[in-house]
């Protein structure tokens, strides 16, 4: 049995705000999924090691984006790493920023402050908290690459740093209940002008390969060893294959879109389909990156 009683007077010590019965399609890219018991937006790494050590039940979202949340949604509580919790600090060649900040607004604020090395994240629409565990890249740019430390809360609700265990897509937060809640990035000092240009680069190049027009939880699959999802799928002509509102885009056949009221089932069907086609056509068994929750 859970205790609602408990988180809510633990949300009011901290003056964090709270959602009963929140639909979590409104908070992914997916635009899928059911409710939530209790959504909190966190605000401080207190409130993060209280809840923790109060032995709730939790699941953790940052801006959603890769993530496919089951229809029935998700029983307990969920910690939301938004707005309420993104600030962003730079000093010199380091930049500190907590959990929450997106990476859209870390990028501005490095150009601003005329720091390379992480143009490579302007694009990718997901929190820094969310790109640690992810450990998201592109363009020939990971965040390992530039991250001193991620901090986060323990299982006992203590706070340590971490700075390994990296690979393609894959930290050693995903094996284990940890909730990071900062991460500080080694950068170079770089010539404002240019850091523009290159993330204005990446930008278009993102508008006109990808269906950014449509809910997404962007590449539906890992890049295999020796080739790329996308071409995998498109070879075996499955762009625009659809299960209900769930479709293989036919911009860009990585991605899998909701077209209208796609379903996490209609997506998850999908999702096997290409696998099995492309594994009987190719030989290439395809990973899912997009992570289920619920
Ligand atoms: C249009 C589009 C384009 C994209 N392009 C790229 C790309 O180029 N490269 C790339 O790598 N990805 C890309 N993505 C995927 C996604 O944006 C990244 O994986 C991003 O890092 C996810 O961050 P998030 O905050 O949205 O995480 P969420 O989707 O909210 O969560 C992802 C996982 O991280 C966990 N998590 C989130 N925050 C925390 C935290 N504070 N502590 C512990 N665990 C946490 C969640 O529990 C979940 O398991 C794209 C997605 C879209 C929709």
């Amino acid at each position: 049995m859970i205790n609602y009683n408990k988180i809510e007077k633990i949300c009011r010590k901290y003056g964090a705000d709270f959602e009963i019965n929140a639909p979590l399609a409104l908070y992914t890219t997916f635009k899928i999924g059911g409710p939530c018991d209790f959504l909190i937006k966190i605000n401080n790494q207190e409130l993060v090691s209280e809840i923790v050590k109060s032995e709730i039940p939790f699941r953790i979202l940052g801006n959603g984006s890769n993530v496919l949340v089951k229809d029935e949604g998700i029983r307990g509580a969920v910690l939301l790493f938004g707005r309420d919790f993104a600030n962003v600090f730079t000093d010199n060649e380091n930049a500190y920023c907590e959990a929450g900040a997106n990476l859209t607004s870390v990028c501005h604020t490095m150009r601003d402050a005329s720091l390379t090395g992480l143009e490579f994240a302007y694009g990718i629409p997901g929190t820094v908290g969310g790109a640690v565990y992810m450990n998201a890249g592109a363009y020939d740019g990971e965040i390992s690459n530039v991250l001193v430390y991620a901090e986060y809360i323990d299982e006992d609700g203590v706070i340590k740093r971490l700075n390994e265990g990296f690979s393609y897509r894959k930290s050693s937060f995903m094996s284990a209940k940890r909730v990071i809640t900062s991460a500080s990035f080694k950068l170079q000092k770089g010539d404002k002008a240019q850091i523009a240009a290159k993330m204005e680069d990446f930008m278009n190049r993102r508008r006109d390969k990808q269906p950014l027009e449509f809910p997404s939880a962007g590449s539906t699959f890992k890049r295999p060893e020796g080739d790329y999802a996308s071409r995998l799928i498109d070879v075996c002509g499955l762009k625009g294959f659809s299960v209900g509102g769930a479709q293989v885009s036919e911009k860009h056949a990585g991605f899998i879109i909701n077209k209208g009221n796609a379903t996490c089932k209609d997506v998850l069907k999908l999702t096997e389909a290409v696998k099995e086609r492309v594994f009987k056509e190719t030989g290439f068994m395809l990973e899912r990156e997009v992570e289920v929750l619920g």
